[in-house]
């Protein structure tokens, strides 16, 4: 690893200024340190957030939803008896994520922020087209985890299982930066990887994720999750399916169907969510709305069979929201 400098600071502004001047921000370290210790990135300045007390913290405010902070962990969030009443499926997405030490290091901005998981991106022998290159190794080469729906010049797949789950609840993002503070659907911090847009999200390198909320009407949905891995633990998602609705008389209302490991982005099934409103959620209309998720699957030459993989993970999911 390249020697690089170290600040600790206390004030966000002091943050803020760190990161314009070129510094790349850290917290728990869980995926930044492994990518420089690869030799994928090598910053020469480390700006670390853990001091900022504005970033800490999540708590239910009445009519006024869930904040969470950047800088929770992951483990506060997946072990919080009151977080599993009001938002249980939180705790669904993270017990199967990582390991228990990961979850401990590991923060709510981070995980959202962490970088892809390819092998050929994760590896510095390949100069592949998202550091810059002219080619996607994947797209020809070992392609067994990567996306069948939605990529362009890269196939690599969005890796956070957190980020489905707060999708599929509507959740909302504040970041803060030179040009002052902007919040947007969690879902818009993703971004697909093409053209000239060699990254995964819409953050600047001098801005930093405050936190995130979810609104106080998407609380009274029921959800649930669920993950298909290669292993039962300390393995990313093959694929994750998050889903959300109201149940009004056993009618859906407001459904969100929410794929992770499938695309480069947390993928909405928006075709899936449409057929779904209104209807009664009975096993019909599950599979009807699974096989729309994946209408529009385009599987690469090694990962078919992510497909009726992802189709099941939803009717299944769909029926336990049932
Ligand atoms: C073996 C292994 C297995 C794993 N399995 C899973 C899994 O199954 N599911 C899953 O979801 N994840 C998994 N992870 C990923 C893990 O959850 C992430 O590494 C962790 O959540 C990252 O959080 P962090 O705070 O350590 O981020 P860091 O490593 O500190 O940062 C990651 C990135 O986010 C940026 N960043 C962090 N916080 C902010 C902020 N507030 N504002 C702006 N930028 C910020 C950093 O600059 C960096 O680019 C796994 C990781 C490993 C090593
Ligand atoms: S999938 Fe993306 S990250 Fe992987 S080799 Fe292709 S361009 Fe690089």
């Amino acid at each position: 690893m390249k020697p690089f400098a170290y600040a600790r600071p206390r004030a966000v502004t002091e943050a803020l200024k760190l990161a314009r001047g070129g510094a790349t921000v850290m917290a728990g370290g869980t995926d930044l340190l492994g990518l420089m210790k690869d030799g994928i990135a090598a910053p020469e300045r480390i700006v670390d957030i853990r001091s900022l007390e504005p970033l800490r913290g999540w708590a239910r405010a009445k009519g006024k939803g869930l904040r969470i902070g950047a800088l929770v962990s992951l483990v506060d969030l997946e072990t919080s008896a009151e977080l599993a009443r009001t938002m249980p499926i939180i705790g669904e997405a993270l017990r199967p994520a990582a390991t228990a030490q990961l979850r401990t290091m590991g923060t709510v901005g981070g995980n959202l922020l962490q970088r892809n998981r390819c092998w050929y991106f994760r590896d510095e022998a390949y100069p592949c087209w998202l550091k810059g290159g002219v080619r996607c190794f994947a797209i020809e080469g070992d392609n067994r985890l990567h996306a069948i729906v939605g990529a362009e010049e890269c196939v690599a797949v969005a890796p956070s299982d957190l980020a489905p789950a707060l999708i599929a609840y509507d959740a909302t993002v504040s970041l803060t930066g030179s040009r002052g503070t902007r919040t947007m659907p969690l879902v818009d911090l993703f971004v697909t990887p093409h053209g000239r847009v060699r990254r995964e999200h819409a953050i600047t390198s001098d801005e930093l994720i405050i936190e995130v909320r979810v609104p106080e009407n998407a609380l009274t949905r029921r959800g649930a999750f669920e993950k298909a891995m290669e292993r039962k633990t300390w393995s990313f998602a093959l694929v994750s399916v998050a889903v959300s609705a109201k149940l009004i008389g056993g009618v859906v209302r407001d459904a969100r169907i929410v794929l992770g490991g499938v695309a480069p982005v947390p993928w909405r099934a928006r075709d899936a969510e449409k057929l779904l409103e209104g209807q009664v959620l009975d096993d019909a209309a599950c599979q009807a709305a699974a096989d729309a998720a994946l209408e529009r699957a385009e599987p690469l030459k090694d990962n078919g069979y992510k497909v009726p993989l992802a189709r099941e993970l939803v009717r299944r999911t769909l029926r336990r929201l049932a």
